[in-house]
């Protein structure tokens, strides 16, 4: 499958800007990481091409995590993103598959439901750096993951947004197609030019259809603004990629202490930890475990 691509532009002196992405690879690894049913891969893949697109406005360190905490069957949608184009993310429950809705579309706004969408930009916090993170919350409007960002970024950061998502599953639930893009209007636009753009993304076809048709993140933005000129100030390779590891599964056991550990010792002669974002299962030996516990000896003694 081929790579898959971020670009991150600007038009009109800097009023208008947006980004686009095509996602399809990552998308599909996530859901099959995950196991996810048609309409969980959906509402998984909208989020984390939302969550990519968003953190390519991050700086350096700084990290990004959109939260979907919904009552729908999904039960909740996680993504998380950085400024290097990578992402990774899960939903509580990914074996949810609601009938096509009557658009003809898979029902995420269904298997969302209501609640609320939390917004919460943070830096370095792994590598022992703090900084007061920012928290945005907004309701949750449709369910349809890209108008709630759309609302979000009107709302809580006061940018008025059109937000285009898109996943497309085969009848056997395989990703074909995921992306889509994010136009942004920055204070001082002019309203001509926000109504050409908008009666122009009215009638463009969905952002899958144009993926399907091998559309670039590019394609996309020349179809979405018409003849209006952008230029672009990023062009990069996203990616499905999550942090953790043996040795922090082994972290995360010792910081359970002592008690716990010859707990698992003795009943499970082992322990067994997965990875929410990305599903991944580490295997801690009954040796490993009798290694963290001499470490706890030493510290005492
Ligand atoms: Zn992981």
């Amino acid at each position: 499958m081929s790579k898959d691509l971020l670009i991150r532009a600007i038009l009109a002196d800097s009023t208008i800007r947006c980004m686009a992405a095509v996602t399809t690879s990552l998308v599909d690894q996530a859901c099959k990481r995950h196991n996810t049913l048609p309409t969980s891969s959906a509402a998984l893949g909208r989020v984390l091409t939302g969550t990519l697109m968003m953190g390519s406005l991050l700086k350096d360190l700084e990290r990004i995590t959109i939260k979907f905490d919904c009552r729908g069957p999904i039960g909740n949608i996680t993504g998380e993103a950085d400024a290097h184009g990578n992402v990774r993310g899960y939903v509580k429950n990914p074996q949810v598959d609601l009938p096509i809705n009557e658009k003809g579309k898979l029902d995420v706004g269904g298997a969302v439901g209501t609640g609320t969408l939390y917004v919460i930009r943070d830096v370095g916090y792994e590598i022992g750096l703090s900084r007061e993170p920012y928290y945005g919350s907004v309701p949750i409007v449709s369910g349809e993951i890209a108008m709630d960002l759309a609302y979000y970024f009107t709302k809580s950061e006061q940018i008025p947004s059109d937000v285009s998502l898109g996943v497309f599953v085969s009848p056997e639930g395989e990703v074909i197609a995921a992306g889509g893009f994010i136009i942004q209007v920055m204070p001082g636009a002019d309203e001509k030019l926000i109504d050409k753009i908008a009666s122009n993304v009215a009638k463009i076809p969905p952002s899958t259809t144009m993926i399907r048709e091998g559309f670039t993140p590019e394609d996309m933005l020349r179809k979405a603004l018409g003849e209006i000129d952008f230029e672009i100030l990023e062009r990069k390779e996203v990616q499905f990629r999550c942090n953790c590891s043996y040795e922090r599964a082994l972290s995360l056991v010792a910081a359970l202490g002592k008690i716990e550990v010859v707990d698992m010792l003795e009943k499970d002669k082992g322990a067994k930890l997965t990875c929410h974002f990305c599903s991944e299962t580490y295997l801690v030996s009954a040796g490993e475990l009798e290694k963290i516990l001499d470490d706890f000896q030493t510290q005492e003694g």
